[in-house]
């Protein structure tokens, strides 16, 4: 039985302005009920709006985190944003190695895993993305795709506590489209395999989200699967009502 605490993350991505709070205010009206049933609640907008949705969650189960961090604390470093300064802003998370950013901006394993320690070091927990692309998947590649960037990403440092893994295959992101529960459930337990290999207990209380065109007409089946602690939402998480619809089906 595992005792692990679901998690229902929201991935902003780049949308959100300062009017955009009045959605956050619905949330954490409705957030109570969810919370109570032992369900994490966490909104990752972007940067520019950290500070003021962590000031306005202050006190409610929501809690805010970034998309991305750099892996140094600071210097001469044009338009990055280091973990400390996340932490300073109010965040409790970071998401690290997410698709779109390995896509648009070239991040490497490598990279993912530097930021990772960053994230680390200034006492975030880290959200590491992880999935394979369409043709990985046609070419029957899902699972050692997963494998090596949860070996590379996922940097020693890594505990219970304070990492997840969010398994977003590339193809289902933001396209309508979901694997099979069949499927899922393939790549999470080797998750799940990989992670107590190489980290023992640790690895029990590290929460593995889904994540891609989760909606609230297919939650239900999505997190009901085995080692399945929750979602990642990017979408349905800019809409009160169909994120807390999302969490309400844990
Ligand atoms: P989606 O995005 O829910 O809009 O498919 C998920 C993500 O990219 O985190």
């Amino acid at each position: 039985m595992s005792t692990r605490r679901p998690l229902i993350a929201g991935n902003w991505k780049m949308n959100g302005l300062a009017a955009s709070a009045a959605e956050v205010e619905r949330m954490i009206g409705g957030a109570g009920p969810i919370a109570s049933a032992g369900v994490d609640l966490l909104i990752c907008p972007p940067a520019t709006l950290i500070a003021r949705l962590a000031a306005l969650t202050t006190g409610s189960p929501i809690a805010i985190g970034g998309q991305d961090c750099d892996p140094r604390p600071n210097g001469a470093h044009t338009g990055d944003i280091a973990a400390e300064m996340l932490v300073d802003a109010g965040a409790a998370a970071v998401i690290l190695g997410h698709s779109e950013r390995r896509a648009d901006h070239g991040e490497t394993d490598a990279v993912v895993r530097a930021k990772a320690e960053g994230a680390h070091r200034a006492g975030l927990l880290r959200i590491v993305c992880v999935g394979e692309t369409q043709a990985e998947r046609d070419a029957g590649q899902a699972v050692s795709v997963v494998a090596r960037q949860l070996a590379e990403s996922v940097p020693d440092t890594a505990t219970g506590a304070d990492l997840v893994i969010a398994y977003e295959p590339v193809w289902a992101i933001g396209t309508g489209l979901t694997p099979t529960p069949e499927d899922i459930v393939e790549i999470h337990a080797a998750m799940r395999g990989l992670l107590r290999t190489r980290f023992g207990a640790e690895a029990e209380g590290m929460r593995l989200l889904y994540g891609g065109s989760v909606k609230p007409d297919n939650a239900a089946v999505i997190l009901n699967l085995p080692d399945v602690d929750g979602a990642l939402v990017g979408g349905a998480s800019l809409k009160a009502t169909d994120f807390l619809a999302i969490a309400g089906a844990c």
